[in-house]
């Protein structure tokens, strides 16, 4: 009965995705760089989001938007979608010179495989620094034809 209560109540406080004007605008460059965002919970359970390059898919968990952590997702999937683009079929560092805060290392120090361990850095080093969402916009510039 309470857990049904709290659940209602944050459906009611969750963001629309149309309320957040920054993430509209990176969903909207993401679309004319030639990827499609699908508010739907991603093929992989568990993820917040998720890019598949050769689909050029990217899917963003709508728990996100109750999490208040749209945009970094949003952000850090763009980082991705830039790589592809970098990588021409495939997916290929930018060989950015940032680096994640340490708080950003567990969730991609797991990773056993180097190459998905860097790109994964990458795009924590992107989504958190503080200027993120502009570093992200011109990155998918620079990289990715955008019409
Ligand atoms: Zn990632």
């Amino acid at each position: 009965m309470l857990k049904n209560f709290l659940s209602s109540s944050l459906i009611l406080l969750a963001q629309l995705p149309t309320e957040n004007p920054k993430f509209m605008t990176l969903k909207g460059l993401l679309e004319q760089s030639g990827f499609q965002v699908i508010m739907a919970l991603p093929p992989q359970r568990g993820a917040y989001g998720l890019l598949q390059s050769n689909s050029r898919k990217i899917w963003i968990n709508p728990v996100v938007f109750d999490l208040n952590i749209a945009l970094p997702t949003l952000i850090h999937e763009s980082v991705h979608a830039a790589q592809v683009c970098a990588g021409e079929g495939t997916i290929k560092m930018l060989g950015l010179d940032i680096e994640p805060i340490n708080q950003a290392r567990p969730y991609f120090q797991h990773y056993t495989d180097i190459d998905r361990r860097d790109l994964e850095r990458e795009a924590y080093a992107v989504q958190t620094q503080p200027n993120s969402f502009d570093l992200a916009i011109s990155l998918l510039k620079k990289h990715c034809q955008i019409k």
